[in-house]
């Protein structure tokens, strides 16, 4: 197989000609290559990309038109519970990353130990973007399947990240990716996505009495309203305004929070979510 170049992520699409048999892929040019199925195919099978990672492992991954069935959401009486929070296995392999990445630092640029542990660093970085998306597809399956409504802050994540200060918290989140999951399972599970302006006051505005705060700085942690006296997370106070923003959007009144919104007979009623980052 030909690829440009020859340390970084690569990869090549077919089209057609290409067939899976067993354990054995067939590749055009290429031939049978043994394989590791990690999943079964369903459906009909639509293109084949073969991607090298820069670990130096090759992966095939097969897009496959299927029917997507009816599924039941979870509900409340369903009672299943949403998948364990904040990941701390990431946490731990972000240490040894560190770790990993002082030991380059002191190796010889361009020795073969330095290209030994680049290669190892890179098979970290792969190892916590899977777990990461891992954990955000158990979470969004979940919520899309709890939540008849999700509301999101339509933030401009590009611009964000370009702000430093604001990076890495972002990136790290992998914010935009979970989004992405969610519109596309809320479609397959009847949830509706809604995004909220980015030019809307979630932050500075109260949950409960509407009044704007207009000195609230980015290190407040606290929503303390100077009007109503009331305190929460300025996070959770965010998310109520996005929640409420999307919820008067589309039923033209004003509903406090998500327990008393009655309105859209699609929608599961008092199962509505909304989310802020930092805006
Ligand atoms: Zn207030």
């Amino acid at each position: 197989m030909q690829y440009k170049s020859k340390h970084s992520k690569q990869s090549i699409r077919y089209p057609q000609r290409f067939n899976i048999d067993g354990n054995r892929i067939y590749l055009p040019k290429v031939g049978r290559v043994k394989i590791v199925v990690h999943r079964a195919i369903e459906g009909t099978m639509k293109n084949c990309t073969v991607t090298k990672t820069k670990s130096g492992q090759y992966f095939a991954s097969i897009q496959c038109e299927v029917e997507i069935p009816d599924v039941a959401p979870y509900g409340p009486e369903v009672g299943i519970e949403p998948p364990e929070p904040a990941p701390k296995v990431l946490r731990q392999s972000e240490a040894k990353l560190r770790k990993r990445q002082k030991k380059l630092a002191r190796q010889e640029q361009g020795s073969h130990g330095w290209q030994r542990m680049k290669t190892r660093i890179a098979a970290l970085h792969e190892h916590i973007a899977n777990q990461r998306a891992d954990f955000q597809h158990k979470l969004s399956t979940w919520m899309t399947r709890y939540y008849g409504l999700m509301a999101f802050e339509n933030l401009h994540i590009n611009g964000m990240v370009k702000n430093h200060r604001l990076a890495k918290s972002i990136s790290d989140a992998g914010w935009a990716q979970f989004v992405q999951m969610c519109v596309y399972k809320g479609d397959w599970y009847g949830c509706e996505i809604e995004k909220v302006g980015r030019f809307f006051p979630a932050s500075r505005q109260c949950g409960g009495c509407g009044s704007v705060n207009r000195v609230l700085k980015r290190s407040d942690c606290k929503w303390v309203c100077p009007d109503c006296g009331r305190v929460l997370h300025r996070d959770q106070n965010a998310a109520q305004n996005i929640l409420h923003e999307a919820l008067t959007g589309r039923s033209g009144r004003f509903s406090c929070g998500a327990q008393e919104y009655k309105g859209g007979a699609d929608i599961r009623p008092q199962h509505a979510w909304g989310a802020s980052v930092e805006t």
